[in-house]
């Protein structure tokens, strides 16, 4: 498995068209444990990462994810703005230079991702982020055997497995014991972006 540049704006390009499919069900998500604006904010973010992507020329895939979270960082807003932009921008600084991204890269690159969300976030696993997806899916990339199909599924179950969390980080931390019950919106669009990873590495 090798990911290169144009495989990075594929991964964009799907998660966006998942995110703008999905853009009433995240927002829909973020209304009961937070200010119902999850799907509008990654919806314009995302769209607006694919045109930049779009009207450049690149030559390794780090460029890619940094102009991408560059857009994330301005254009998101709300909490999920800077936590994707700072994600992304680490893990291109993990793969600076390499032309192409073998299995361990992205392992180490999202690795990377999740220390800075911790880390600008100030949270960590279990506090019902987007953190409860990307920690599972780290730890699947560093496991024995990599298949696609078993990234999508970890992943999801990882944002489903965010219902029973109490939220202690975010808006929907003012829920308390009410935010149980609920998928974290940020996990939902983390779980989007990692399935789209997943449909890129197996193409
Ligand atoms: P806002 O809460 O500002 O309206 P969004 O609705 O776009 O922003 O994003 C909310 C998501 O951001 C949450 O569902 C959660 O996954 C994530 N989030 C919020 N605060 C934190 C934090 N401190 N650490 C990690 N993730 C967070
Ligand atoms: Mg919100
Ligand atoms: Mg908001």
């Amino acid at each position: 498995m090798e990911l290169n540049v144009e495989d990075m704006i594929k991964w964009f390009g799907l998660a966006n068209e998942k995110i703008q499919e999905n853009k009433v069900y995240l927002t829909k998500l973020d209304q009961p444990i937070g200010d119902g604006d999850h799907g509008i904010n990654m919806a314009r973010g995302y769209q607006e990462a694919v045109l930049a992507l779009q009207a450049k020329e690149y030559n390794a895939p780090f460029e890619v994810l940094k102009d991408a979270s560059m857009v994330l960082l301005s254009k998101v807003g709300g909490a999920s703005g800077p936590l994707y932009g700072t994600a992304f921008l680490k893990l291109s600084m993990e793969v600076k230079v390499k032309e192409v991204l073998n299995l361990q890269d992205l392992a180490n690159g999202l690795e990377a991702g999740l220390t800075g969300l911790k880390q600008r976030g100030k949270s960590e696993i279990g506090e019902k982020t987007l953190i409860d997806v990307w920690g599972p899916v780290v730890d699947y990339f560093h496991k024995a055997g990599f298949q696609p199909d078993n990234l999508t599924e970890s992943a999801r179950k990882a944002m489903e497995n965010t219902k029973d969390i109490i939220a202690t980080k975010g808006r929907a931390a003012y829920f308390k014991e009410k935010s149980i019950g609920h998928i974290d919106p940020g996990s939902a669009s983390s779980y989007l972006i990692f399935e789209a990873l997943a449909e890129v590495i197996k193409e």
